[in-house]
């Protein structure tokens, strides 16, 4: 039943009823007309007698007439009536006349008739008080008249019995008609307005007919409220969550983000400052990966409750992402440092945490920025609280680079910094919509044979005001920022043209090494792009080698020897870029499919005066050999070098003693003129047995 039924069903009911209560109503008035004619008549006849009796007999007792005959008609003093009391007004006895109040019938002589009155009236001389009462009395002592007394009770009677009518009359409409006309006024109330509140229950009257719909009306009515009551639970919770992070119950960045709008307006009217913390987990995805995420999820959730004790309760904590923290203290003054408190931050955070029979302990980085010193206050506030958000942020890479584990201020040069990278960005973008980027090729040589094998693909940034941007500087941000994905595979595209192109002009075995970067390794599309930019150009993928640095294969060496295995399956060729500076894990290399390793030509260039790099380029061309690949030697730029490489059968060789990175135009005249020629076939990958050295190269010392 809903409250629409609830109160057709209630109208009807007060429709019977009105019409039963009209039918008694009219009932009621058709038997007063009736009767009221007939009872005034008897009534007023009698009271006329009565009073006409009492008068006399007043006048007798108080002035103390002469007695005379009084007339009594019949019916009134009968032959029974053997005594006369008279009462005052407040009901003091005045005469007993015929002493009737201990009057014994059987022993008592009688009066005459027509004796006994007067006496009686007699005695009334010298009785002051009015009288209000006059009563005859029978044989047996029962009063039979009331003379005065009966008048009024008879007035009384008739007024009362008329009042209690009434009342009855006006109970019957309260408890009939009320309750059920504001149960309709209720409902209705409710019908027009059920967004609005919930009514008040009604009471129950005894009303069998209206007590069952009141009832129901008050189940509806605690239904309702019990789902109002709910509604408003699960608004609670959903404010809560859309504020809060569910693993600790810290607020997050909603609420962070509107806490620091309103901290910037409060800061902005008092003398006070406030900073702000950005506290991230130090590799924090080593931690997952080592201990699950299950303990990782401990960690974080142990490092927020932490720092949100540690702080005062007008400070907020609040978490960011997975592992990254914010704290903004507020109210700052002068006296507070806010190096101190990031010293806390770092201690708390990185305090042991013991978890099922583990000692777990992370380090944290932390970037501080604090209001107003490190903001252009002419901001609106909106702006001003990313600035600081911004700013931390820089502060907090700047902890990230120099190693972690520490606490930066947010300064000055950090700003300049984060400008030219914010410009830099923007450029980039423009850059891929304006092709402005060239791919440039850097041969490579057997060194054996001195012929050309093929050259390296090296993007190049042609900036319409700076010139030629290194790609060191912005190949960093365009992986940070995604566009490397749509430039490394316009890269990859055009050098596999390239290399397509120059087999057509005669140059079969020549090979192109193409970077790939990190972040287009775990981007889940790599094998797709290359296989594209391969079926595109129409070259054969024995001819392509992807160059992945050591760093970004150990970052994650299960997924990358997966997509590795992948690649390879396909016939493209593998090497490891910068080896030797990427702590690569030897256990790793053995279930890489790497086909080449490039020695970092840090190593090359201090050859002849570092043993420690002899040692390392031997070490590597040891490795190269055992695994079963080739190296190939990155930067060399004298004989001298390329000499003691070949002495130390090193496969292939790079650098500016070969040529520099040449724009596509150049690479075409360079292989024109290359005295030794360009490998015909591809270069095997086989590693050619080590020729002796043809004289001591390298000097001792
Ligand atoms: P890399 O892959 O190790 O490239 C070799 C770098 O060494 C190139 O710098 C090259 O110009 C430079 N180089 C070659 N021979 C010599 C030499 O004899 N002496 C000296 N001093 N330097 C030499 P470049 O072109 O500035 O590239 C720097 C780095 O930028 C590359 O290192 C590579 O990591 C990255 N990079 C360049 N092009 C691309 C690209 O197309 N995609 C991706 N993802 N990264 C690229
Ligand atoms: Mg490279
Ligand atoms: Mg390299």
């Amino acid at each position: 039943m809903n409250f629409r039924a609830l109160t057709s069903k209630v109208l009807r009911s007060r429709t019977a009823r009105t019409l039963a209560g009209s039918v008694a109503l009219t009932l009621f008035l058709v038997q007063l007309a009736v009767y009221l004619p007939s009872v005034y008549t008897q009534y007023s006849g009698l009271v006329r007698e009565q009073s006409g009796t009492a008068r006399t007999l007043v006048q007798v007792g108080l002035y103390g007439s002469q007695p005379q005959s009084m007339e009594f008609q019949d019916g009134v003093i009968d032959e029974s009536l053997v005594g006369l009391v008279l009462l005052d007004s407040t009901g003091r006895l005045l005469l007993n006349k015929g002493n009737t109040l201990d009057f014994d019938p059987a022993a008592a002589e009688l009066p005459e008739k027509s004796g006994w009155v007067y006496p009686a009236a007699w005695q009334l001389q010298g009785v002051e008080s009015s009288v209000s009462a006059i009563g005859f009395l029978d044989r047996s002592g029962i009063l039979k008249a009331s003379l005065i007394k009966a008048s009024a009770l008879s007035v009384f009677a008739l007024l009362s019995s008329i009042l209690a009518g009434l009342v009855a009359l006006f109970g019957a409409a309260r408890s009939y008609i009320m309750p059920m006309e504001r149960l309709i006024g209720v409902l209705r109330e409710h019908r027009q307005n059920s967004e609005g509140q919930v009514p008040e229950p009604i009471k129950v009257i005894t009303d069998d007919d209206l007590k069952p719909l009141a009832e129901e009306f008050n189940g509806m009515i605690e239904a309702q409220r019990k789902a109002a009551r709910q509604v408003k639970v699960k608004q609670q919770y959903l404010e809560f969550a859309a504020h809060h992070d569910p693993l600790t119950h810290l607020p997050n960045r909603l609420m962070f983000e509107n806490t620091l709008r309103t901290t910037v307006q409060e800061t902005l009217a008092s003398d006070l400052r406030f900073s702000i913390f950005l506290v991230d987990l130090d590799n924090f995805k080593f931690f997952n990966d080592q201990y699950g995420h299950l303990v990782g999820d401990k960690m974080v959730a142990e490092v927020g409750n932490r720092l949100r004790t540690m702080m005062r309760d007008i400070d907020l904590v609040a978490r960011l992402d997975g592992d990254e923290f914010v704290v903004i203290q507020k109210d700052v003054d002068a006296s507070v440092c806010a190096e101190e408190v990031a010293a806390k931050i770092m201690s708390v955070a990185t305090a042991p945490y013991e978890y099922r029979g583990f000692t777990l302990k992370t380090a944290v980085s932390v970037g501080i920025s604090s209001f107003p010193d490190d903001v252009h206050v002419q901001q609106d506030e909106q702006m001003l609280g990313e600035e600081m958000v911004n700013n931390a942020a820089v502060a907090l890479q700047e902890a990230k680079s120099n190693g972690k584990n520490q606490y930066q201020l947010f300064n000055e040069k950090m700003r300049l910094r984060l400008t030219a990278r914010i410009r830099l960005e923007q450029d980039l973008k423009i850059a891929m919509q304006d092709n402005q980027f060239e791919v440039y090729y850097q041969p490579k040589i057997n060194i054996h044979t001195r012929q050309c094998t093929g050259a390296e693909a090296l993007v190049r940034w042609r900036h319409p005001v700076n010139g030629f941007v290194s790609p060191e500087a912005f190949v960093p941000v365009a992986e940070e920022t995604g566009l490397i994905i749509e430039l490394g595979a316009w890269i990859l595209q055009t050098a596999c043209n390239k290399t397509r192109e120059l087999q057509s002009m005669g140059y079969e075995g020549l090979n192109v090494a193409v970077n790939i970067s990190a972040v287009q390794f775990t981007d889940g599309n790599l094998l797709p792009m290359v296989s594209k930019a391969l079926e595109v150009s129409g070259l054969s993928p024995e001819l392509l080698e992807l160059e992945i640095t050591e760093s970004a294969v150990m970052h994650d060496p299960e997924e990358v020897i997966s997509s590795l295995h992948e690649l390879s399956e396909h016939g493209m060729k593998l090497a490891i870029d910068d080896f030797g500076t990427g702590y690569s894990s030897l256990a790793y290399l053995k279930r890489f499919p790497v086909n080449t390793l490039k020695i970092d030509r840090a190593f090359i260039t201090d050859i002849s005066n570092d043993n420690d790099d002899v040692a390392i380029v031997e070490a590597v061309l040891g490795l190269g050999k055992h695994f079963n690949m080739k190296v190939v030697a990155e930067g060399v730029e004298d004989e001298e070098q390329l000499n003691f490489l070949k002495s130390q059968g090193c496969d292939i060789a790079q650098g500016y003693f070969i040529s520099k990175p040449l724009s596509s135009e150049q690479y075409n005249h360079w292989l024109e003129r290359w005295p030794f020629g360009v490998q015909e076939k591809p270069v095997p990958d086989i590693v050619l047995e080590l020729p002796a050295p043809e004289e001591p190269i390298r000097k001792a010392g």
